[in-house]
């Protein structure tokens, strides 16, 4: 079987890059898509796909909590960059206000420009968004059928799941559903169709369970996928074959063969 992990941040992993992908690659994970989050991290996720391209891809984006300092100017350089190869996605992008480490109107003003950027240069979107669930599907559905993407660690309601799947978006889940607290998470989850979920790392946050407490890497993507089959009652071999396919619809620049 062969998986991907379509959220990781493997410039933050302590173990270093070359250990998480050879230790990714030795279970079975073949893709990984590393995420830019701000201007700081962007040429270094570029370095790192452009290195292990075709095995790792990257995204630019200016996450949330870093609204405040989305310029015009960063907003050229992920669009100057949309065509390369390797870039497969606009993000992280989206709304946090549980954390608010940018002001409100930074966060939206932030998030609609590059939705803009998306629309603009045909790349899907990897949404972040905590505590914000009605003022992110506001700004998605001024963007429905122009934008593609998915709501990245998904722990919504179900209301945010339905509304993100109305608007055109997949449903990526992560390790957090394994955790004991996440039981309305889970019934979520069930309901899901399986031709519009993905699965993540989130990597080096929220290691599922059992690895849970420790520093999470993409392999471990499989310990999620193993808890997600089993919820949704499907073979793991089956629920590799879907999320392969997923992501392929979803991030056509990746070459698998
Ligand atoms: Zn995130
Ligand atoms: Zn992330």
């Amino acid at each position: 079987m062969e998986w991907i992990d379509i959220h990781a941040h493997l410039n933050m992993l302590e173990e270093g890059v070359e250990a998480a992908i050879h230790n990714a690659q030795s279970v079975g994970v073949k893709k990984i898509i590393t995420i830019g989050t701000d201007p700081g991290d962007h040429p270094l996720v570029l370095d790192i796909a452009r290195k292990y391209y075709p095995d790792v891809y990257c995204t630019l984006g200016v996450h949330p909590h870093d609204g405040k300092v989305y310029t015009e100017d960063v907003g050229k350089f992920i669009e100057m960059h949309a065509t390369d190869r390797e870039v497969v996605a606009v993000g992280e992008i989206g709304l946090d206000y549980y954390y608010n480490q940018s002001p409100v109107e930074d966060q939206k003003h932030a998030f609609r420009a590059q939705l803009e950027i998306a629309k603009l240069t045909g790349l899907p979107v990897e949404i972040h968004t905590r505590d914000a669930e009605a003022d992110t599907i506001e700004i998605l559905k001024e963007f429905k059928g122009d934008v593609r993407g998915v709501i990245h660690c998904f722990t919504g309601t179900e209301w945010l799941a339905k509304e993100a799947l109305d608007v055109g978006f997949n449903i990526s889940i992560s390790g957090v559903v394994t955790f004991k607290n996440a039981d309305s998470l889970r019934d979520t989850v069930k309901m899901l169709p399986v031709d519009r979920i993905h699965v993540e790392t989130d990597a080096p946050f929220l290691a599922p369970i059992p690895m849970r407490g420790k520093k999470n890497t993409p392999a471990y993507v499989l310990h999620t996928a193993e808890f997600v089959a089993n919820l949704k009652g499907l073979s793991i071999e089956t629920l590799c074959e879907q999320t392969k396919k997923n992501a392929l619809d979803m991030f056509p620049k990746v070459q698998w063969n």
